[in-house]
């Protein structure tokens, strides 16, 4: 097996990535796929770091436009990511990964607390690291979480999974014509309000230079290709 193209990367997963074939919730089947490939590259010696969305659980924004008090939502947009976490090390340590959860809001029955300095030194022994509760604030995102993230563990690459190839001028599942973007900068994702991450994560990577990988993690595989070098997916740079 080849050597790792880089020491650390933090892969983000929306929550929705992990519905697959059910309504709602995990798909177990595709759970265990995604830790197959976490586990792989984490077993080449790749330091990796997992932030995971809520959205097949619960999203703030969406239970506000039902009535309910929007901190409140957002409140349970992160306990969902604490769930998701805890289905994912548990899918990880199934596959002998050692795995940390940490979580930004305190839930230190079920996982430890966010401490940065703990976090580094859980990756410098190869432990996979999942980062729950998204920044632990109302009114973000976990695209944002992962970029803060990734810039305080100094990772070498961001990586946001998405069901397409990478980043299009257009919906690529509605607009067929849409055009691929192997390349592109982060001010040109802003002003063309391409799909990319919310503009927030997008300035944070910019500001700290964190090249962000738009790519497809459903093929079998992909994050050992990536992590072996392979250009695979759009990259987003300066
Ligand atoms: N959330 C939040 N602060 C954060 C991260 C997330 O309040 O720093 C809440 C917010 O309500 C969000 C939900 O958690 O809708 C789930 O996160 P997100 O929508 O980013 O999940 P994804 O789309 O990646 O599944």
């Amino acid at each position: 097996m080849s050597q790792p193209a880089y020491r650390r990367i933090l892969l983000k997963l929306s929550g929705e990535a992990l519905i697959g074939d059910e309504s709602c919730g995990i798909d177990p089947m595709l759970l265990g796929r995604l830790a197959d490939d976490v586990a792989a590259s984490a077993q080449q010696g790749l330091q990796i770091a997992l932030v995971i969305g809520g959205g097949n659980l619960f999203r703030g924004a969406a239970l506000a436009a039902e009535g309910m008090d929007r901190v409140t939502g957002d409140h349970m947009g992160m306990l969902a990511t604490v769930m998701n976490a805890l289905a994912m090390q548990d899918a990880l340590e199934r596959r002998s990964v050692p795995t940390r959860v940490m979580s930004a809001l305190k839930v230190n029955q079920v996982c430890e607390d966010y401490i940065r300095r703990r976090a580094l030194r859980h990756l410098d022994k190869g432990r996979v690291t999942i980062f729950a509760a998204g920044t632990g604030n109302p009114f973000f995102t976990t695209d944002s979480a992962a970029s803060l993230r990734a810039v305080e563990i100094g990772a070498d690459l961001l990586i946001k999974a998405t069901k397409v190839d990478g980043v299009f001028s257009e919906d690529p599942m509605t607009h067929p014509e849409a055009i691929f973007y192997k390349r592109l900068t982060y001010d040109q994702a802003i002003a063309e309000r391409l799909q990319v991450m919310d503009t927030t994560a997008i300035v944070l990577c910019r500001d700290n230079g964190i090249p962000l990988r738009i790519m497809n993690i459903y093929e079998a595989g992909a994050l050992a290709r990536v992590a072996a070098g392979e250009d695979i997916g759009s990259l987003v740079v300066t």
